[in-house]
């Protein structure tokens, strides 16, 4: 069968209409840029969508709220992995790029002292200031911004349900770095191929986290899509073992699994994980990182000690059980993050809503944290230490969850939808100012063989159907890449990978162009095999846990060892899945007497909050409901307190 091609003429393409995206379109149309946003979603909807709404907007509540302190709580809570250059561009912009939200329409509520929006008043964990602005319309009130960001500019085309199948790279023949010319556009609903040609694409396509689907609480469309062909078209990708999974998620009814119903914060004073026999496995939970709680679960699974579910169970009674005290519990429960909360009440029973009985719960992938490894500009980066552009595939951009290197080991709450606008925008203006004093593309021999190999494709006779192939690679890499990982399970991805490579090659796909939702499927199934296999050799190259990245078989990174991060790079292997080369590049360290104070304060931190659990009922109760009464305020606002102390920890909301 032939599919019609069709052939366009841009300066810059945008892949994704999320919250980069949108950005990053308006910013080189803002420089005069002709520009095509391509997403396989509706324009806007994506996880700047179903996000909660909380955004970092730094000084809401403090004038000490300096660049210097956001940049380095960016960096410890990343584990030293985060590079400077990203960590301060992040902060020097956070404003502005917050402001460029409103500018297409997002409404917060102001604050008239301070001339700027209210922040929640207590800071999130790992900030140690309170900068996180809530919005009433959670995620939705983002992605209209995005969405009115895209259709207002008369130099922006766009094409939704068309997928981005790979880039165009010209000149890299003979060792050299190539440059990009362009990319090929399965657009389904035309049921044609789209060649664009354009010297500079902005990758804004979000994460991996289908990976382990249905344990993610993400959107279905967070295929890798932009890091495979990044990766394909010889970009460098970097930290690709570092995805968050938050902790508590369900792991039923089935149309609920790995959607979230806690952070650790919700956990509050006396709450803890047991296994299936009932035995805690972790306590002061509300003290903990999102890693570590997924961590001593996915221990007991890995010991035979989980749920049915393949999870653990989160012990809230103790708090709901004391008779003063349980009631303010309660209310924090609801307030505190109303949408997980709303979540619970539907899908768990009646005594475990009212916390009589425990939640089964059982980690899901959030957010990748790795990605296109770029410059503070958003350009593509390559070679040793940091990277340098000029090392870096030309005429490649990327923003949001689709780039690295600015969160490392640990993303904050509330810091993504910040930084897709501080990027979005880096990017945007980055790209078309390449686009504008770059080389134009010249002939299309770089699109033939891509359009020659999506062609060949359609009306394939082969013997596998995609989307179950899907499935089986979704359940592998939850086993050996998920929140849990050995030397071991990352050889058997290995394997894994390689025989759903083979049978990949063989997938059955009708010869129509119009929505061909097997091709969707292969295309996908393609990308997804391609970052199993970075994320499992950046895995490999990671011999120590650290922030997401969890190793049952290796111990947890010393605090005093010299920080890296891991870059890999693939080339093609048999069957067209890629083999990846990773190596590591050292970042600045944390000086070891800060990290070591920090290190105490925790300590002293849990130690108190397992004092407080051995005080008897009636000492504690009475503690408590003063702790609650504080937090929730006269009118359920919870006054200012010392951030990192124990009371300001309870609180975190999730983002
Ligand atoms: C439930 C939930 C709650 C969250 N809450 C918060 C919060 O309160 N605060 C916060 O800061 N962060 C939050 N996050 C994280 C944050 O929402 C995301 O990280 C961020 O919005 C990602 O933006 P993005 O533009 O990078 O990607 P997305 O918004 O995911 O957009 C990706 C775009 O790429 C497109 N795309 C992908 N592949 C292709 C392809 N091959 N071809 C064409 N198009 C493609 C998609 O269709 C989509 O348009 C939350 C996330 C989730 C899942």
């Amino acid at each position: 069968m032939t599919i019609d091609v069709e052939w366009r003429d841009y300066d810059v393409v945008v892949v994704g209409s999320g919250g980069a995206g949108s950005a990053a379109a308006d910013a080189a149309a803002a420089e005069g840029a002709r520009v095509l946003v391509v997403s396989k979603d509706p324009i806007a909807c994506s996880d700047t969508k179903i996000s909660e709404g909380n955004a970092t907007v730094r000084g809401s509540v403090s004038d000490a709220d300096t660049e210097r302190a956001l940049s380095d709580n960016l960096r410890v809570s990343g584990a030293d992995l985060p590079l400077p250059a990203l960590t301060d561009a992040y902060a020097r912009d956070s404003r502005p790029a917050y402001d460029w939200y409103r500018t297409h329409g997002l409404r917060p509520k102001i604050n008239p002292t301070r001339q700027g929006p209210f922040a929640r008043p207590l800071a999130k964990g790992g900030h140690t200031v309170a900068r996180s602005v809530g919005h009433k319309n959670a995620g939705v009130a983002f992605s209209h911004a995005a969405w009115d960001a895209v259709i207002d500019s008369a130099r922006i085309d766009y094409l939704e349900d068309a997928w981005f199948l790979d880039l165009a790279v010209a000149g890299a023949e003979d060792g050299a770095a190539g440059r990009v010319v362009g990319g090929l556009v399965y657009h389904a609903a035309a049921g044609t191929l789209v060649a664009v040609r354009a010297p500079a694409v902005v990758m804004a396509s979000g994460g991996l986290n289908t990976l382990y689907f249905p344990k993610t609480d993400t959107m279905r469309g967070n295929t890798g899509d932009g890091y495979a062909a990044a990766a394909r078209a010889g970009a460098d990708l970097v930290d690709m073992e570092q995805v968050q999974f938050l902790p508590f998620c369900l792991t039923a009814p089935a149309s609920y699994e790995g959607l979230l119903v806690g952070e650790p914060s919700t956990a509050s004073f006396l709450g803890v994980l047991r296994d299936r026999h009932g035995t805690v496995i972790l306590d002061g939970v509300y003290l903990r990182t999102r890693a570590e709680c997924s961590a001593a679960i996915m221990r007991a699974v890995a010991d035979g000690r989980g749920t049915d579910g393949g999870g653990a169970y989160l012990d809230l009674t103790a708090n709901a059980r004391l008779p003063r005290s349980g009631k303010g519990f309660m209310r924090y429960l609801e307030t505190s993050m109303p949408s997980a909360y709303r979540t619970a009440r539907q899908a768990l029973s009646k005594p475990a809503v009212r916390c009589e009985e425990p939640w089964e719960v059982r980690p899901a992938a959030h957010y990748t944290m790795g990605g296109i490894r770029v410059d503070a500009t958003g350009a593509s980066a390559g070679g040793p230490g940091d990277g340098t552009a000029a090392a870096g595939l030309a005429g490649l951009f990327a923003a949001g969850q689709a780039m690295g290197g600015v969160f490392g080991a640990n993303r904050l709450g509330s810091t993504a939808l910040t930084e897709n606008a501080v990027f979005g925008l880096r990017a945007g203006r980055a790209a078309a100012g390449h686009a504008r004093t770059g080389p134009r593309p010249a002939g299309d021999e770089a699109f033939r063989p891509l359009i020659a190999a999506a062609v060949a494709r359609f009306g394939y006779g082969g013997d596998q159907a995609p989307a179950h192939l899907k499935l089986e690679l979704q359940r592998a890499a939850w086993d050996c890449i998920g929140p849990a990982r050995t030397a071991d399970s990352l050889d058997r991805m290995d394997a894994v990978i390689d025989d759903l490579a083979a049978r990949a090659g063989r997938a059955a796909i009708p010869d129509y162009g119009l929505w061909n939702q097997a091709f969707i499927e292969w295309a996908e199934l393609r990308n997804l095999l391609d970052v199993a296999r970075a994320v499992t050799a950046a895995a490999r190259e990671r011999d120590a846990s650290v922030g997401g990245h969890v190793r049952l078989d290796r111990p947890q990174v010393s605090i005093l060892a010299q920080p890296y991060s891991t870059v890999v790079r693939g080339r093609a292997g048999n069957g067209g899945v890629l083999r990846f080369h990773a190596v590591r590049a050292h970042r600045p360290r944390t000086p070891a007497g800060r990290l070591l104070v920090m290190r105490l304060k925790d300590a002293w931190r849990k130690a108190q909050a397992k004092a407080l659990c051995l005080l008897p009922p009636g000492l504690l109760d009475p503690i408590l409901d003063r702790r609650y009464r504080a937090i929730l305020g006269p009118a359920d606002a919870a006054p200012a307190v010392s951030p990192g102390g124990p009371r300001a920890a309870v609180a975190d909301a999730a983002d």
